[in-house]
């Protein structure tokens, strides 16, 4: 989990993003509306100390058992969960950025989160403004890209189906 990949695709003078830091206990979630070229939402998600992202271009699922591509993105620093702003054009991202959900996540797997990530099966019970309950990542990787996941509205009564 490193910042390597985010701060070489910015340049810090240009661009009002934070260039961050690698920081852990935090648990927290942001859902960020990004008006790049295509309108997508960004859900990102603190794990061992950065945010674990992926760019949803269809939105959050909200109703069970929906369920959207979510393609992942280069890790983005915790700090990045607070960033609104717009990124200049001609920079990485250009467009306008706001936050559309945030708020706090739970573990719902008996595993650790960086093992449900490596493992590609996250499931978490968020709660937001907006998303509340269930949601899981998973790693289809499908068309042979191992960046496509979907992310999933589950029944908020699933707990851990995966160790029974
Ligand atoms: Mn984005």
């Amino acid at each position: 989990m490193s910042l390597g990949g985010y701060r070489k695709k910015r340049d810090f003078l240009k661009t009002p993003e934070p260039r961050g830091r690698t920081r852990k206990k935090e648990n927290v979630f942001v859902v960020q509306e990004h008006s790049a070229r295509r309108l997508h939402f960004d859900f990102r998600l603190a794990i061992e100390g950065v945010l674990k992202s992926w760019a949803v271009p269809n939105g959050i699922p909200l109703k069970v058992p929906e369920k959207r591509l979510a393609v992942e993105t280069e890790d983005h620093p915790i700090e990045y969960a607070k960033f609104e702003g717009v990124i200049p054009k001609g920079q990485y991202g250009a467009g306008k950025v706001r936050i559309w959900d945030n708020g706090t996540y739970r573990n719902i797997r008996k595993m650790g989160m960086k093992e449900s990530y490596e493992n590609g099966q996250i499931e978490v019970n968020l709660k937001g403004s907006v998303l509340k309950g269930n949601f899981a990542l998973i790693n289809t990787k499908f068309n042979n890209n191992p960046k496509n996941w979907l992310i999933i509205k589950m029944k908020d009564d699933k707990y851990d189906f995966t160790n029974g």
